[in-house]
């Protein structure tokens, strides 16, 4: 059970047990014992947790500097629990390049588990970081990275229990800066609330200019209210986020900004409330994807993670242009790493860490251009070092066929495959250019190499999707399941993984509705009807997490209250299936007033203005706005013959 915070007002869970601490210690509390103490405190309480490892920290390549000796110090805070925050690549290269600098000292900090939330609260403790048990409170930066709209509610968890006011407004000069960047940051108004400045685009140059600026308004500014605090410093505070506004075109400040909602009270657009707030707001890009080195001392968990493996960045960004992916839009552009800089890393990485598997990140493996001089390169180094390969995006083309034979696989093992749909129009409707017969040949070459499974992911929802659709998931999975038996002389496990489709910001997409509950349902049922050969299995996307994901994605700044009220009501880690509570998060948003049918179910028309429309991407709206003219017109051509009784959704 959670002890929940009180109901209202600012939470300073953590300051007051500073306060408390400082009374224990004197008002001259040195900031080392005051560590020590809440370490040892901290200790006596992980026998009653699950998994105590995954709060101590100390791991190989953590890095702990003495604050005193730096001039900055920034949290990384993820806002999920350290098994999946530390299975997160981006987190592990921004700790990795804020600590390479000798000014800053860079820590980490994850979400806890309910046990452990519940007995920071009853021993009065806070939130501290893995390196050093400093209270988040007490950092320069707070950085939070957005991967999962559903997460929302752990940053105010992360914030509570670290000391810090939840919302920017109550926050004065002596308070860390709280940033965010990530996928999620594409819409950034239902978390504008709670972040005082969100980064689009790559991290790597935004973040250390953000924080190097930070300091230095902020040091200046405190210099000239010096002996004032309570309004001064939070008048102060404005001040200096207004002076990033100003100095930084990929800095967005939503408090200089307001929501406008549109005539019957949809979310509409946002428009600056500040003369030197900027109308749109730059994504960072790095040009010269080179110029920054790829991780070589990743972090390496004392516990079980989700990913165990080395990660090699292999490419950024990705030539295809598929409907509905938002990837593909906020990578922009493709840049790539050479053969001789990936190989010398995975080596280094290798040794460094000693992981017996390398996993090659981009958004479509394949396409990278030396693709098969790559793979060569990297067996012929690592499989005399019994080091796996593992390549989690491969997009179905022709060197599909040729991959099973290039990976030369001797464990059996899964080939995991996205071709999103099933059948050719459809394919053609959300631009994803792959054909029925690459996948088949790939799939029989890979039965042949050794491989004996093969996981699918396809979506549901999609605008214009059909009967048929659903019923062609079912036949490839089954197809591919029979290529299985004449290649190996039994029907291959295949898992068809249906995820519901949500039109996400910045994609041709962005104007469509989404499906209503009541078709995911259908949708779902059906496809469990129809599956007849028992080597396939169908694992369906949970239809209230992906409206929730809908409404966080595509809301405005009303949700942002909504998310806190639902936290307030006691929503932890709902992304956790055990934990995840669907009622509460409605009651929520209906108690806010906010109309979650016309939010997520009602178009919007071309011309409409979007929450996120002043958050710019690479080629900008004109280039969504052309390919959503394309998508209605072929949409037009393959007729309204929609599945079951439900509406069609209209693009
Ligand atoms: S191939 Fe994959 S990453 Fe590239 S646009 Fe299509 S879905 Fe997105």
């Amino acid at each position: 059970m959670i002890v929940s915070p009180r109901a209202a007002g600012d939470e300073v869970h953590a300051t007051e047990v500073k306060n408390d601490l400082s009374l224990a210690f004197g008002s001259g509390l040195n900031d080392m014992i005051f560590r020590a103490e809440i370490q040892s405190r901290i200790a006596a309480i992980l026998p009653r947790v699950k998994q105590p490892a995954q709060y101590i920290g100390g791991e190989l390549h953590a890095v702990a500097k003495d604050h005193r000796s730096v001039r900055g110090t920034l949290c990384l805070a993820f806002p999920d629990t350290y098994t999946i925050g530390m299975s997160h690549h981006g987190l592990q290269v921004l700790y990795s390049l804020m600590n390479a600098r000798d000014d800053w000292a860079c820590e980490r900090a994850f979400t806890p588990w309910v046990d452990m939330e519940e007995e920071l609260r009853t021993a009065s403790l806070p939130l501290t970081s893995l390196e050093t048990a400093t209270p988040l409170a007490e950092f320069d930066v707070l950085g939070f990275s957005l991967q999962y709209e559903i997460g929302s509610v752990n940053i105010l968890t992360m914030l509570d229990l670290g000391g810090v006011p939840l919302r920017g407004e109550h926050r004065t000069l002596d308070d860390p800066l709280v940033i965010a960047g990530g996928p999620c940051a594409q819409n950034p108004e239902p978390l504008a609330p709670f972040i005082d400045v969100f980064i689009t685009g790559d991290g790597e140059p935004s973040l250390p200019l953000l924080c190097d600026t930070w300091l230095e308004i902020r040091d200046e500014l405190k210099r000239s209210i010096a002996g004032r605090n309570g309004n001064a410093s939070r008048a102060a505070r404005e001040e200096a986020l207004l002076e990033i506004a100003r100095r930084m075109p990929v800095a967005y400040v939503p408090r200089f900004y307001e929501c406008l909602p549109s005539p019957g009270g949809r979310p509409g657009g946002v428009v600056p409330l500040h003369p030197d707030a900027r109308e749109t707001i730059e994504p960072s890009v790095i040009r010269d994807l080179e110029s920054i080195p790829l991780l070589v001392t990743p972090i390496v968990p004392n516990i079980e993670t989700v990913h165990d493996r080395i990660a090699i960045e292999i490419m950024r960004g990705c030539p295809w242009q598929c409907r509905f992916c938002q990837s593909t839009v906020i990578k922009r552009p493709l840049r790539i790493r050479s053969v001789e800089t990936i190989v010398n890393a995975a080596l280094e990485s290798y040794h460094n860490t000693g992981f017996s598997e390398i996993s090659l990140l981009s958004l479509s493996s394949s396409d990278y251009p030396h693709f098969a001089e790559l793979i060569t390169r990297l067996k012929e180094v690592f499989t005399p070092l019994g080091v796996n390969l593992s390549i989690p995006s491969l997009r179905v083309n022709e060197q599909l066929r040729s991959i099973a034979e290039l990976l030369g696989n001797r464990r059996r093992s899964a080939l995991t495959l996205a071709p999103e749909v099933a059948r050719d129009d459809m394919r053609e409707q959300i631009r994803k250019k792959i054909k029925n017969d690459d996948l088949y040949e790939g799939c029989r070459k890979a039965f042949e190499n050794n491989f004996t499974r093969v996981k699918l992911y396809f979506m549901c929802g999609l605008p214009g999707e059909r009967e048929i659709d659903l019923d062609g998931i079912i036949e490839m999975a089954e197809t591919i399941s029979r290529i299985g038996k004449e290649a190996r002389g039994r029907y291959a496990q295949v898992t068809a993984s249906v995820s519901n489709f949500v039109p996400k910001a910045h994609t041709p997409y962005q104007w469509s509705a989404m499906r209503q509950r009541e078709y995911f349902q259908w949708a779902q049922r059906h496809l469990r009807r129809v599956v007849k050969n028992r080597s396939v299995s169908i694992k369906c996307h949970d239809v209230e997490t992906s409206l929730l994901e809908g409404v966080v994605s595509r809301g405005d700044r009303r949700v942002g209250d909504a998310i806190e009220l639902a936290w307030r009501r006691g929503a932890r880690l709902d992304s956790w299936s055990e934990l995840f509570n669907g009622d509460r998060w409605w009651q929520a948003l209906a108690d806010c007033g906010i109309d979650t049918d016309r939010l997520l179910h009602e178009p919007y028309a071309l011309g409409d203005r979007l929450p996120w429309d002043h958050m710019n991407v690479k080629k900008g709206r004109p280039f969504l706005e052309k390919e959503h003219a394309r998508a209605v017109a072929q949409l037009a051509k393959m007729g309204g013959n929609v599945a079951g009784s439900m509406e069609p959704v209209v693009v």
